[in-house]
């Protein structure tokens, strides 16, 4: 944390970014760093390989986003900041540009493994339940008193990576930061409502027929959904977060495991694992060069849908079959 803050000290102008498709907890530490680093009277902007989804579009009425996508040019900087990823190659076609721009790349992030990526200054904490968690720290430490958009920002990171409090990285970190946000004027329920209750109609369908679609494996402890592309088209049209997918099967007895594969359009698979017990999916998304945390992780594979089926299914009974 002490190169990090010194870092921000020192230099004037940042680019904060994350990996694609941003998450909650991506967007959330962003705008945390985005009115942290202002405060301190820094230029900063926040670019982000994608556009941001509709679920948290909320934000922009505080904090300006910008895409990739459709910026031509990138705005002056010293500094990118990677948050929630460490790996300009989870940055997309953005990562390129960063690398080619020469300005330092810094990390904060809580993933294991964080400080061996492509950040020269890392702020990293694989204990911490999210890096908006990070980001409030670091307000602590600089003695920047947290102002409204920067608290909400802060509670949809952890919101975001603990499922509203429900898995095991909801620490007493997490619960004494979400009363301290919630003291400071985070209104949750306005959060819980603009995040999931502006689903577009056909979403209940959608997740009809994904989730018609799992199977049960390895006698039950694995539980396994892929969604090819016909039915990602149906996701996309309807606009509909294939994570809510996730839930349904961790909550059925004896599943240890939960593997969502997603087709994607540009060739490849998307795979999300998720842990019940003591499975370590990190470890086993590592072996296709993925990452994450011991509970929730993801890859993108090289393979045909069908091919990432046999691989992650032998993948996981391995691990089941060591007492992982
Ligand atoms: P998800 O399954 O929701 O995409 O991701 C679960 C967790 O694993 C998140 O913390 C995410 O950042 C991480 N993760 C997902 N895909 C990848 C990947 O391809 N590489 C790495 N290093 N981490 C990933
Ligand atoms: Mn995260």
């Amino acid at each position: 944390m002490t190169a990090f803050l010194e870092l921000l000290r020192r230099r004037s102008s940042f680019l904060l970014t994350g990996h694609e498709n941003p998450d909650g907890d991506c967007v959330g530490a962003e705008v945390a760093l985005y009115h942290l680093l202002r405060a301190l009277g820094k230029t900063v902007h926040i670019v982000n390989p994608d556009p941001m989804a509709k679920a948290f579009d909320f934000l922009a009425e505080h904090t300006p986003f910008a895409s990739a996508r459709t910026s031509e040019t990138l705005p002056e900087f010293e500094v990118a900041v990677l948050l929630d990823c460490c790996q300009l190659s989870r940055v997309g076609a953005l990562g390129k540009r960063l690398l080619a721009s020469g300005a330092t790349i810094a990390v904060v992030d809580h993933h294991v493994g964080s400080d061996a990526g492509d950040g020269s200054v890392c702020y990293v904490d694989p204990t911490a339940a999210a890096t908006g968690a990070l980001v409030r720290r670091l307000y602590r430490e600089l003695d920047v008193p947290l102002g409204a958009a920067a608290a909400e920002g802060v509670f949809l990171s952890l919101v975001s990576d603990t499922g509203w409090f429900r898995y095991s990285n909801a620490d007493e970190e997490v619960f004494a930061m979400a009363g301290e946000l919630v003291g400071a004027g985070v209104d949750a329920s306005r959060v819980y409502d603009a995040i999931h209750r502006r689903n577009h109609p056909d979403s209940p369908a959608v997740l009809a027929e994904t989730l018609k679609r799992y199977q049960m494996l390895h006698g039950g402890k694995l539980a396994r959904v892929s969604i090819d592309k016909p039915l990602l088209e149906r996701c996309l049209r309807a606009d509909f977060d294939t994570d809510a997918v996730l839930e349904p099967l961790r909550s059925i007895e004896g599943v240890e495991v939960v593997a969502l594969l997603k087709e994607r359009f540009d060739g490849g698979v998307k795979c999300s694992l998720r842990a019940r017990g003591d499975v370590d999916v990190q470890a086993i998304v590592a072996r296709f060069g993925g990452g994450g945390h011991k509970k929730a992780a993801g890859a993108t594979l090289a393979m045909t849908l069908n091919e990432a089926e046999a691989a992650i299914t032998d993948a996981v009974g391995a691990a089941l079959a060591g007492g992982a």
